[in-house]
């Protein structure tokens, strides 16, 4: 399929370019001394990770261990509810091992680090939930596991806390500035710099300099390639539209990759929060510019310094004011369609998918789950494919507190 220009029978072959490029959006902008570490990640990514031999040990993992594949759901009673005809369905990425989709990547990276001999993986967190992934794969692979974790997310996510621990994970406290996410990875990537011989850092979503944005989606990939196949063998034909939330960008740019060839819509969610003003929510391709942080140019959320802004999300796991290059890429070509939902719409999907179909949705895929609701009801027939990217069982403690039982 043609759009824009672009020849997507190619796509994922062609993006990105080979300096970590996505039409403009991409590349590594990083300190010297890492940029050979860089080099030496992307190099083993094209030797190592296209081996039959690795490829079958993740495909074995992945079933063995994480219980993929996960598989569809047709959400009969929550579309008779929308009552227009459209059928929704889920791709189950809640069932995975840990609850998530980013065992996906974080599997994938950990046994790359293992292939290289490497020792030990790094990386920050935020909310946890990388974290957590990361050290369950560390402790599967047999590798040390340094997380590095604000003082305020280490209060605020204590459970979290606990099961990196559990895992055998060392929390690394980052004190300094406001004590959160930005500062964590600044943390991270300081003490990568050091330890570049004998680690590998570990990145959380399709975000950072070149390889791991690629990296990554190619990791995340089995989310598409499972889901079109087993969608196809469900209804015998394709979705309409395929929708999922956006973050970082990981779990949908997984679900993205494998519908890019099709005549299927596909929509990004973002998180409108509590609404349009900058600092209540944190949909920055809806609302950003072009700006570099984090070792990549993409789209981004900026104050009045240009600095990137704070964001807020009720979903801890999509306040990131920046979304992957790859993103920012399909959002100018137009080939996904970016939109916003807010904090209310997803509560209520939280409580009415739970209600309706025996389903409990993460906060960040209730998201997703509001939109394509939202989508049901103006389409008026068709079939709408939607990302359940997690399980909430982590938000229970904040639905309560915050929300009640409704
Ligand atoms: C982390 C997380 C997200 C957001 O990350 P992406 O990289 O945008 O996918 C979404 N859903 C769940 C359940 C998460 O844990």
């Amino acid at each position: 399929m043609n759009f824009n220009n672009v020849d997507f029978d190619t796509y994922l072959k062609n993006y990105p370019d080979k300096n970590g490029y996505f039409g403009k959006y991409g590349g590594c902008f990083i300190a010297p001394e890492l940029q050979d570490a860089m080099k030496e990640i992307t190099d083993a990514y094209f030797t190592i990770c296209k081996s039959r031999k690795f490829i079958s040990e993740l495909r074995r993992i992945r079933k063995e261990f994480q219980g993929r594949p996960t598989p569809i759901s047709h959400l009969e009673r929550l579309s008779d509810k929308i009552g227009t005809g459209v059928q929704l369905y889920v791709k189950r990425e809640d069932l995975n091992h840990t609850g998530a989709h980013k065992l996906n990547h974080c599997m994938g990276e950990a046994l790359l680090a293992k292939y290289m001999g490497k020792k030990k993986i790094i990386a920050e967190t935020g909310a946890g939930q990388h974290g957590v992934a990361l050290a369950t794969a560390a402790a599967y692979f047999g590798l040390e596991c340094d997380i590095y974790m604000g003082t305020v997310d280490i209060q605020k996510q204590a459970p979290n806390v606990a099961r990196m621990k559990i895992l055998g994970a060392n929390v690394r406290e980052v004190t300094h500035g406001l004590a959160t996410l930005k500062e964590a990875v600044d943390a991270a990537f300081d003490a990568y710099s050091k330890e570049y011989k004998d680690a590998i850092y570990c990145i959380g979503s399709v975000l950072g300099p070149h390889p791991f944005p690629m990296m990554v989606r190619d990791f995340q990939s089995v989310v598409g390639i499972e889901a079109r196949e087993q969608f196809i063998e469900m209804t015998g034909e394709l979705p309409d539209a395929v929708v999922a939330c956006v973050g970082g960008g990981s779990n949908s740019m997984g679900m993205f990759s494998g519908f890019l060839n099709d005549p299927v819509d596909i929509y990004g969610v973002e998180p409108l929060g509590r609404g349009p003003s900058l600092g209540d929510h944190a949909a920055s391709l809806t609302y950003g510019e072009e700006g570099i942080m984090h070792g990549f140019n993409s789209i981004m959320l900026k104050d009045e310094n240009g600095e990137p802004a704070p964001v807020y999300s009720v979903a801890s796991g999509l306040d990131y004011p920046s979304s992957g290059p790859e993103h920012a890429y399909l959002h100018d070509l137009g080939r996904v369609k970016y939109d916003v939902i807010n904090d209310e719409e997803t509560i209520d999907a939280f409580f009415t998918l739970s209600r309706l179909e025996g389903i409990i949705p993460a906060i960040e895929s209730s998201h997703a789950v509001a939109y394509g609701m939202k989508l049901a009801k103006e389409m008026g027939k068709g079939s709408v494919l939607i990302c359940l990217s997690g399980r909430g069982d982590k938000d229970m403690d904040y639905i309560i507190e915050k929300y009640g039982i409704r």
